[in-house]
């Protein structure tokens, strides 16, 4: 599925996800174009309609927040004639994608190599908009956003998970981390968070909250539950926390006991 959405005079989001059986999205990914430039480029699965895209799109450059599937793989639709950009170490995975699990394969699909990526630069500007790079550690150790200090916009990737309960954990997920950077977020001067996956969000103050809200109230009781001896597994079952349908497909790259093992032994410094 492919979709591009204007926003405002500068914005633009292009969307990209694989349609259930319904015809819904599964869940979109979205990349976001100002002028020439796209933060992130959509999920290997609409690669035709990106390639169509690409074709009619003056793109000269892609800066990708982290290296997750969702988020680099359409970039290959777009070289060689756009520069991409990502972090040191996502450096070499967009390069060379690893094989991805079959549950992720139909979700977004396998990306194709892109035979060349620049460093990240620390700051960029499109037009008169300028930009800074905003570590954003947490979801993916190396992830960046965006951030552009006049427009108070930042484009903040995976940093805000939806939806705001999810007890979910990745094995590259820092629980602790992720909440020092949302805590940074809530003290930046932003108007409008640009989520990868929500889209654009005008009150970021209070999605951020709500967010850094849950995953403090529930390290308390996880902790607390934790003191009295119980098991990743009690903890569990006594808070009762279910994941959704598709967890076991994932093949423990999604898991209930990742978050609860990150919440009770990961620290926020690395
Ligand atoms: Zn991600």
């Amino acid at each position: 599925m492919f979709d591009v959405e204007p926003y405002n005079d500068d914005v633009t989001l292009v969307k990209t996800s694989t349609a259930m059986e319904d015809g819904h999205p599964i869940m979109w990914a979205i990349a976001y174009l100002i002028k020439d430039t796209l933060f992130d480029a959509g999920c290997a699965n609409a690669l035709e309609d990106i390639e169509r895209f690409a074709a009619k799109t003056e793109v000269n450059k892609i800066y990708v927040s982290h290296a997750h599937e969702d988020h680099y793989g359409g970039c290959s639709a777009f070289v060689p004639r756009s520069k991409i950009y990502a972090m040191e170490p996502d450096i070499q995975i967009i390069k060379n994608p690893p094989t991805i699990p079959e549950f992720f394969d139909f979700v977004w699909g396998q990306p194709k190599p892109v035979a060349e990526v620049e460093k990240m630069p620390s700051y960029f500007t499109i037009g008169d908009l300028e930009f800074e790079v905003v570590p954003l550690p947490g979801h993916g150790q190396q992830m960046v956003g965006f951030y552009e200090p006049n427009r108070k916009w930042l484009f903040s990737a995976d940093a805000v998970p939806v939806p705001s309960r999810k007890i979910i954990g990745m094995p590259d997920e820092n629980i602790p981390l992720m909440v020092e950077t949302l805590e940074k977020i809530l003290e930046m001067d932003i108007e409008i968070i640009f989520d990868a996956h929500r889209g654009p969000v005008t009150s970021p103050k209070e999605h951020v909250q709500v967010r850094v809200d849950f995953l403090n109230d529930i390290r308390v009781k996880v902790l607390k539950l934790h003191e009295e001896g119980k098991s990743i597994h009690e903890i569990q079952e006594s808070l009762e926390l279910s994941g959704p349908w598709y967890l076991e497909m994932t093949q423990g790259r999604f898991a209930i006991d990742i978050f609860l093992k990150s919440l009770l032994f990961d620290k926020a410094e690395k």
